[in-house]
Formats: C-alpha cells, sequence, structure tokens
C-alpha cells in the first residue's frame, strides 16, 4: 500500500519521480537545483518530495553508442515503473539524450513525462529568442528527436556545430563532464564553439546535455544560456506545486 507520511504531502505538492545516473553527476545537480527552488517558493525548511532512481549507466552508455534505442527504451520504461510503484507522480527523464526513448516511458506508465524539451522551448519562448545553437550529444545535436520537438512545438530554428566541432563537445561529455572533470581548456573551446555558432546568427544557446551545466554558465558565454539542467528542474517544482493537484 502507498502511503503519504504527513511530513511528505502537503495537499497542495506532488511527488516527483527522477531517473537518474546518466550522469551521476548532473543527477546531483537536480536533486540541488530542485530543493533549492523547492526551498525558495515555499520557505523555511519546506522542500518538494522527490525519488529518484539511479540507473547504472555502464549499462547505458554502451548501447547508445550501439544504436540500441530498442533495448535502452525498455530499460527507461522499467526505471520510471519503478518510480510509479514507488509513488512517482510524474517522471523527470535527468538527461536530453535519453529523451529519444521519451516514448516508451510514455507508454508504460499512467503519470507525465515532464519532457526536457518542452521546458526549454517554453523559456526560449518567454524569451522571444527563435534562432538557436544547441550544444548536446552526438545524439542530440544530429538525430531529430529533440530538434523537431523544438521547432514543431517552439517554432525555434535550431543551429548545431560542424561536424569537428560536435566531436569535440560530444567527447567533452562523455569523457570528462560524466566523470566530473571540469577542464579551463575545454571551457575554451565551448567558448570558441559559441562564438561560432553566433557569428553564423544563433541568439541564444541551448545547453542541452545535463552536464554542461557543470562547465558553461551565462558569464562563460557571449550568447544567453538555456540551461536543460536548470530549466527542467525548475519546471519539476513547477509541476509538483502548480494548482489543481
Ligand atoms: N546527460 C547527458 C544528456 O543530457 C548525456 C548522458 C546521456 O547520454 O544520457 O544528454
Amino acid at each position: 500500500m502507498l502511503c503519504r507520511p504527513p511530513i511528505l504531502s502537503r495537499a497542495s505538492m506532488r511527488t516527483i519521480g527522477l531517473i537518474g545516473g546518466m550522469s551521476s553527476e548532473s543527477s546531483a545537480e537536480y536533486y540541488r537545483l530542485i530543493n533549492q527552488a523547492s526551498k525558495r517558493r515555499l520557505g523555511g525548511h519546506h522542500n518538494v518530495p522527490s525519488l529518484m532512481l539511479t540507473v547504472n549507466f555502464g549499462e547505458i552508455e554502451a548501447p547508445q553508442h550501439r544504436g540500441a534505442w530498442g533495448a535502452l527504451g525498455e530499460q527507461m520504461a522499467c526505471a520510471a515503473s519503478r518510480l510509479e510503484a514507488g509513488g512517482a507522480e510524474c517522471i523527470v527523464l535527468c538527461t536530453n539524450t535519453m529523451h529519444r526513448v521519451a516514448a516508451a516511458i510514455e507508454d508504460a506508465v499512467g503519470i507525465p513525462l515532464l519532457h526536457i524539451a518542452d521546458a526549454t522551448g517554453a523559456a526560449v519562448t518567454t524569451a522571444g529568442l527563435s534562432r538557436l545553437a544547441l550544444l548536446g550529444t552526438r545524439f542530440t545535436m544530429e538525430e531529430d528527436f529533440y530538434r523537431r520537438r523544438l521547432e514543431e512545438r517552439y517554432g525555434v530554428a535550431v543551429l548545431v556545430p560542424s561536424e569537428p566541432d560536435r566531436k569535440i563537445v560530444h567527447q567533452v561529455i562523455y569523457e570528462e563532464l560524466c566523470h566530473g572533470r571540469v577542464r579551463d581548456a575545454s571551457r575554451d573551446e565551448y567558448r570558441r564553439i559559441i562564438d561560432g555558432l553566433a557569428a553564423e546568427g544563433a541568439e541564444g544557446v541551448i545547453l542541452g546535455c545535463t552536464e554542461i551545466t557543470l562547465l558553461i554558465e551565462s558569464r562563460h558565454s557571449a550568447l544567453p544560456v538555456f540551461d536543460t539542467t536548470r530549466l527542467h528542474a525548475e519546471a519539476a517544482v513547477d509541476w509538483a506545486l502548480s494548482a489543481g493537484c
């Protein structure tokens, strides 16, 4: 039986279910940001209830690079179902890349998936911008599951770096940031790439990988920054506290 201990449940709060571990470095940011945002909103010692299920990224990364998206969809669906069974009332998938299999999650559970591209697209719309650079893994930059959602739902034209620069962006994510390594030399490379995209007409840059927040802050970028980790975490808190629940 699912319990709702009074200490966790104010009538107006819903429980956030986080699929974490992709990587654990960015999941820690989600946890920090969600609790910071909920405390800011609620005051005192209050925070929004949440569950995080941490998957083993060692069993995710290799199938990603083999293109085994069907098997990965099953893993994500299983993680989401476990969160739902544990009392989660929404799913927050703490990675842009794995939204490649968002449909498998949505098919597996009866609670909503708060899509990271929606949190991002809404922020871009609010800022009144329409031509955005996108940095992320190769999967996010090169396949259409992410950019199509931004284009179709939010009218955003997406610019990605050149092939050699996409390779750099991807390698820094998997070989450094996912291991918690933050290097000035890599930040300089990202800055150079952002400057190049600005020269091509980008009005802002989407940090479309949840680890990039560790490397790039607004002060490092010539363009306005849309940090998907922060936007997604804030959207989750908004949802958990939204009226009508
Ligand atoms: N956290 C990353 C993202 O937002 C990359 C790791 C992964 O492949 O899930 O895309």
